[in-house]
């Protein structure tokens, strides 16, 4: 039986994982990327200075070495290979590509110079290749970044870190370059709701506040319960019960005399982004909040506004799923409609034959790298259950050398996993004169270049 897979982050690798699991082996497993690099978002989305989460690397490395699996780098699903290929040459096709875009405010001056999304800075400070080129001009005192996710808190660490912690990270060489001049030593973190509806995890939370050479800065006001009715103040789960524990804590801690400030400001939304042809300032609504009858905590602007100086803005309010071609497609949510991660066609409400999902593409943005296996393995149950009746199609090509002759004869410079172990050994060696884990490579042909370096 053979799967193709295409996405090979974190999703893609635990499907890989069960499906190859399974049956005895009798399960072969082809993981498509379209970078010729694997792991998705572990490589171009977990903050560099989160170096311990990467070492779930090393289970998608025991993963790629069973028998059974492949991996081909370099290979776009809907240009080089589309669904209609794909289905000649398997029993099923599980999509898996992630939420690759975000989300926009909708705001006047979003896109003015200086205003940014923080899921492209992400992708830039990480050495995405679509990134590489970029720019993001950081000779600025203020930085204003809206959301209150863990996105957020990533990017207020990293404009706020100082570079000799920044260097010892496999941090993108010209991101470091960058953040080498910035002169930024404020950073307003701002949340449209309160503390207790905040989206980030009390462990960033506390990384946040212990960081060297930064106070992060929360004013007692925002904690005092005066813009939430009584029952929304309080955290509804245990981690927002510990966040506004930690909050409170620090409300106490004042202005601090850390040369630089990471700013709390909660009951706060953006209105409209100021300035001629760069960022000057945001122009931001007070909110109260009202509580639904179904416990949903929602914001109100109050009409009283401000204007926070400012000459950078990161927008991190969710990232958002692209149309994979020839799948149907929730263009609101940004995610493929499923039914037990079966493929829906939309309009017929039947399953897309042979054809599933996962991961944020599957269920949206949300959740730490770990969500992804229990999302996963409840896509795999469901292909293990059709398998059986897949297994007796007939016309299928499925000799194994059929599916690289293919992308051969098409000139696809495909990167195998033994090509990904060598970039993996020049990222390393490069990076081990500067202390850093690795040098990564941001450019697509210095990737193709290194997977022939012996
Ligand atoms: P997120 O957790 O969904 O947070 C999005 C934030 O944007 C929320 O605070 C939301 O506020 C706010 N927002 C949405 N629309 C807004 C608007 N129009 N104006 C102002 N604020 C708005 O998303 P994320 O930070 O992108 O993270 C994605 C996932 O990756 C999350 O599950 C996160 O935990 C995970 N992640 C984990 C780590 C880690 O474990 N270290 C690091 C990075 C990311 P409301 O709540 O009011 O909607």
């Amino acid at each position: 039986m053979r799967i193709a897979i295409f996405g090979a982050g974190p999703a893609g690798f635990y499907a890989a994982e069960e499906l190859l699991s399974q049956r005895s082996g009798c399960i072969a497993v082809d993981l498509f990327d379209r970078l010729p690099t694997p792991y998705g978002l572990v490589r171009g989305g977990v903050a560099p200075d989160h170096q311990k989460i990467k070492n779930v690397i090393k289970r998608y490395e025991k993963t790629a070495a069973r028998p059974g699996f492949r991996f081909f780098g370099n290979v776009t699903f809907g240009g080089d290979l589309d669904l209609a290929e794909a289905l000649a040459h398997y029993h099923q096709v599980l999509i898996a590509t992630g939420a690759q875009s975000d989300r926009l405010l909708g705001i006047p001056g979003e896109d003015l110079l200086g205003s940014h999304s923080a899921a492209a800075f992400v992708a830039w400070y990480n050495g995405h290749p679509d990134y590489r080129d970029s720019v993001f001009d950081l000779r600025a005192e203020t930085a204003v970044v809206i959301g209150n996710g863990n996105v957020a808190v990533d990017v207020a660490r990293i404009l706020t870190r100082s570079i000799d912690e920044l260097e010892t990270t496999d941090i993108a060489g010209h991101a470091l370059e960058v953040l080498r001049e910035s002169q930024i030593n404020q950073v307003y973190l701002l949340g449209r709701r309160g503390p207790a509806q905040a989206a980030f995890t009390p462990a960033e939370l506390n990384e946040m506040m212990r960081m060297k050479g930064v106070d992060f800065v929360v004013r007692p006001l925002d904690l005092d319960g005066t813009q939430a009715p009584a029952h929304s103040r309080a955290g509804s789960s245990p981690a927002s019960r510990k966040n506004l524990e930690l909050l409170r804590a620090q409300s106490e801690r004042g202005d601090g005399i850390q040369p630089r400030k990471v700013r709390a400001r909660f009951f706060t939304s953006p209105v409209e982004v100021l300035g001629k042809r760069r960022v000057e300032g945001l122009r931001v609504e007070h909110n109260r909040l009202t509580e639904g009858a179904d416990g949903e905590v929602t914001s109100h602007g109050t009409g009283v506004f401000e204007e926070i100086p400012c000459q950078l803005i990161f927008r991190s309010i969710g990232y958002k799923g692209l149309q994979v071609p020839g799948i149907p497609f929730e263009e609101r949510r940004g995610v493929i409609p499923h039914r037990d991660g079966r493929v829906v066609d939309p309009i017929t409400n039947l399953p897309l034959a042979r054809v599933y999902v996962a991961g944020w593409i599957k269920r949206g943005p949300s959740g730490v790298i770990g969500t992804n296996k229990g999302d996963a393995e409840a896509t795999v149950r469901a292909m293990l259950a059709d398998l059986d009746l897949h297994s007796k199609l007939t016309g299928l090509s499925l000799e194994e050398h059929d599916l690289p002759d293919v992308l051969a004869r098409k000139k696809i410079e495909v990167v195998t996993f033994d090509h990904w172990k060598r970039i993996d050994g020049v990222e390393i060696a490069a990076g081990a004169p500067k202390g850093k884990p690795r040098e990564k490579l941001t450019r697509i042909a210095e990737l193709l270049a290194a997977r022939s370096i012996e």
